[in-house]
């Protein structure tokens, strides 16, 4: 099989080495965002789901990417996918242990880098898929160069799964050994979006916890310590109960679980979703009993949706000195890396590849040079769809892998540096066509919302004029 070449970051390049469980004989190099033509990789064809093949420009993947967004309001894009976890690896799956993960490392789009080889000890990587079992989730990280990943625990569509099968959990366990991942530290699998923990009727939220549970065990029985979730959605109810509510789940939960940190997910702020707000998270963060089986993590797009800025290193310091007075430097646990399609405070969910969005490269600069984060999961959840020739949506791994070498190039870069600033309008003007599209569909909803509260407006003068009127007879 061909390497594959892709033109580089010299600074990723400087700083990147073979990983021990990456082959030596590939030059596999990353260069931001954009990648080349790559060889058809015809030994991970049996991986699920569908696998890169094409060729293709950043350009053309801009053009995908404009045709398929639409003006609903989107889904965390790497959230977004089904990966109904089999309850044991199919047949044709079981040679894909460690022989076979050999064969994939050898076909790596990137290597991993080697963390002491960085100036700060930043664990980056992505949302990959479980399909066929949680420990191909490993597999996809090392094929992306991932030293940190999320994965989905079941399927997120249906309430009931069948258990992790032995022959799964085996295998989690001896790849993550052969790749030297610590999956209690760097492994950060993601809840269903099923679970509302706030859920008010009981034979709801008795389903939600029983499934909530059911994930704890799971990351318990792998070794994972942390487990990310989204806070709840309050349905219409106040705010303080569904926040106790939250509180009381978590507290039972901690009960029946002995190890595994529930991590509160902050949010965009659409509707009645809760964790938009520091204090929210806060809130919930006072009610329950153990500390210490419960944290944050911070979705940087979330963030800046719900208007904490995180672009000019002024506003990067006083939204974490923020969350610190508010939340607690102590709870914060991990991160979701994605920049925004949506502009600063618009409360919208629109993730978008890195540096290509409105927090832009500067925000992310901020994030891969902040000592305190060293050392925890940094996850990936950027949009790595695009249409294939036959116009059916595939996913091109490349991207991730890139946006993982681009992250890590950050670390010591100067930010006042012809690199930096090159790279920073090349990705600006990748995502301007996106950002744009985005920027109008807020305006209009803006007017339309002005429209909607005009004829009180216009009522109310109406019936002042009028007062003045009678006032004036
Ligand atoms: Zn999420
Ligand atoms: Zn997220």
């Amino acid at each position: 099989m061909p390497p594959r070449q892709s033109s580089r970051l010299k600074k990723a390049i400087a700083d990147t080495a073979a990983n021990v469980s990456a082959p030596t004989n590939r030059t596999s190099k990353a260069k931001a965002t954009k990648s080349k033509a790559k060889a058809p990789e015809e030994d991970i064809k049996d991986e699920e789901p569908a696998v890169v093949e094409e060729p293709k420009s950043s350009k053309k993947r801009k053009a995908d990417k404009i045709e398929d967004e639409e003006e609903e309001e989107e889904e965390d894009q790497a959230e977004d996918e089904d990966e109904p976890v089999a309850e044991k690896p199919k047949a044709g799956k079981k040679r894909k242990t460690a022989a076979k993960a050999k064969t994939e490392d050898l076909m790596a789009l990137a290597k991993r880098t080697i963390i002491n080889t960085l100036k700060k000890s930043m664990y980056i990587g992505a949302h990959v898929s479980s399909a066929g079992g949680v420990h191909n989730s490993i597999n996809n990280a090392v094929h992306i160069g991932a030293n940190a990943f999320a994965l989905f625990l079941k399927s997120q569509r249906k309430w009931a799964n069948p258990p992790i099968a032995p022959e799964a959990l085996d295998a989690f366990q001896s790849l993550s050994k052969q790749h030297n991942f610590e999956v209690h530290k760097h492994c950060l699998p993601h809840g269903s979006y099923l679970v509302n923990l706030a859920q008010a009727e009981k034979e709801k939220a008795d389903q939600a916890y029983t499934s909530f549970l059911d994930d704890l065990k799971r990351c318990e029985s792998l070794g994972i310590k942390l487990y990310n979730f989204h806070p709840g959605n309050t349905n219409g109810d106040s705010r303080p109960a569904a926040i106790g509510r939250i509180a009381t789940q978590l507290n039972k939960a901690h009960k029946a679980t002995s190890t595994v940190i529930t991590v509160l997910e902050n949010m965009a702020g659409q509707g009645n979703v809760i964790g938009s707000k520091f204090e929210d998270l806060r809130d919930i963060i006072e009610l329950v009993e153990d500390k210490s089986r419960v944290g944050v993590c911070i979705d940087t797009c979330h963030a800046f949706a719900a208007g904490y800025d995180l672009r000019a290193p002024e506003a990067f310091e006083d939204t974490m000195s923020k969350f610190n007075s508010i939340v607690g430097a102590e709870y914060l646990k991990a991160f979701h890396i994605n920049d925004s399609k949506a502009p600063f405070d618009s409360h919208r969910d629109l993730h978008a590849n890195i540096g290509t969005g409105f927090l832009g490269l500067r925000a992310f600069h901020n994030v891969m040079n902040h000592d305190a984060f060293q050392g925890m999961p940094m996850i990936l959840e950027t949009p790595i769809d695009r249409k294939g020739p036959d116009g059916k949506s595939v996913e091109d791994k490349q991207i991730w892998a890139d946006e993982i070498k681009l992250l890590e190039s950050l670390i010591d870069m100067d930010p006042e540096s012809d690199e930096f600033k090159a790279l920073d309008n090349r990705l600006q003007a990748e995502g301007a066509g996106e950002r744009s599209k985005i920027q109008d569909q807020v305006d209009r909803k803006s007017v339309k919302d002005a429209k909607k509260a005009a004829p009180k407006k216009r009522g109310r003068k109406k019936a002042a004029a009028e007062d003045e009127d009678e006032d004036s007879e």
